[in-house]
């Protein structure tokens, strides 16, 4: 019987995909039928992104993984009917792109960008910004992007620390875990970063006490997910100057509608949901080598914990 791949995601998603899934095919050697219309009970695994028409899995009998296209997952943990493995994200090339992001909008912050991005007039007063290694940058969440952003602020000197769940080991970096270990990181963080994923236990992880708890003049990018900051809380707290600026990627609602109060704020950058893209070439091959593992029995990657969340 051939093997069935069906490629579940917008329509115009499957022009990005079909070659570079045929690429990444040959190159394993799997020979297979992938296509976007194949008889639900005939499919064996899905590659799938949640905001594709597929939203009932019952009828796939036969399948043995959905492939998610996105790093996040949560608009598919909670979907009852999906009852086989699942696996997520982790594309080499959205990594990339996200480690740029994030260390671009550190480094704005760091040296002060803006003051001279937007200088007017004949203003010369010499300033003199501090040395990363005099910068305390922290990130919450050192999974796939927040471990790979901290390799590269340390390499460029900064004073970095991470937060997880569970405590973990990293070269040059002060690893915090746990709710007491949230209390630590923050008090240290001069330039905050999420990558955190969006779960029951993150929602509001940056709430006001979480903001209060912050140096003074502090600067917080979120590429995350819009449901880890407190809306409200953040713009109060950018009001009143306990934070400087922050970097806003990611939002509870998207496209952000055009009356959110961020748009108008002078001290937040919104920017629409492109801090890192899957990239079809890398993607395909993540993919791709884990339906070559569901084949020989090996034990699929970046499978995600359905009770925690991500
Ligand atoms: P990941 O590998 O699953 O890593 C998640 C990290 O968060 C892990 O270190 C995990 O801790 C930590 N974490 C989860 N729940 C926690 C909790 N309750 N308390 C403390 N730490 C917790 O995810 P990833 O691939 O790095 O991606 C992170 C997120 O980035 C995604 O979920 C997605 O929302 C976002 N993203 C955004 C874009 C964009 O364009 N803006 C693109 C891609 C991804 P452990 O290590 O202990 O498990």
């Amino acid at each position: 019987m051939p093997l069935n791949i069906l490629f579940a995601a917008r329509p115009e998603r499957w022009a990005v995909y079909e070659q570079p899934l045929r690429d990444a095919m040959r190159a394993a050697d799997i020979a297979a039928n992938l296509g976007t219309n194949i008889a639900p009970s005939e499919v064996d695994y899905i590659i799938y992104a949640p905001n594709s028409d597929l939203q009932d899995f019952t009828p796939y009998t036969r399948a043995k993984a959905v492939l998610n296209l996105w790093a996040g997952v949560e608009k598919i943990t909670g979907n009852a009917t999906l009852q086989i493995p699942l696996a997520r994200m982790v594309d080499p090339g959205l990594t990339k792109g996200m480690v740029e992001w994030v260390t671009g909008h550190v480094m704005r912050y760091h040296l002060g960008l803006d003051i001279d991005i937007l200088h007017t007039g004949t203003d010369w007063t010499p300033r003199m910004p501090p040395l990363a290694q005099e910068r305390k940058v922290s990130i919450l969440g050192m999974g796939a992007l927040g471990a790979e952003a901290t390799k590269t602020l340390v390499a460029l000197g900064f004073d970095v620390a991470g937060w997880s769940r569970s405590p973990k080991s990293e070269s040059g970096v002060t690893c915090f875990h746990g709710d007491q270990g949230l209390q630590d990181i923050l008090k240290r963080s001069e330039i905050l970063v999420l990558l955190l994923p969006d779960t029951p236990a993150t929602a509001n992880t940056i709430d006001k006490a979480a903001l209060a708890a912050m140096p003074s003049g502090a600067f917080i990018i979120n590429p995350g997910r819009g449901p880890l900051i407190d809306d409200d809380a953040l713009i109060s707290a950018l009001d009143s100057g306990q934070i400087a600026h922050a970097t806003l990627d990611v939002f509870r609602t998207e496209p952000l509608p055009a009356q959110h109060p961020y748009w108008a704020h002078p001290n937040v950058t919104v920017t629409p949901h492109i801090a890192a893209e899957t990239r079809a070439v890398t993607a395909s091959q993540v993919i791709i080598e884990n339906i070559k593992r569901g084949e020989i029995g090996d034990d699929f990657l970046h499978l995600v914990d359905r009770t925690l969340g991500y």
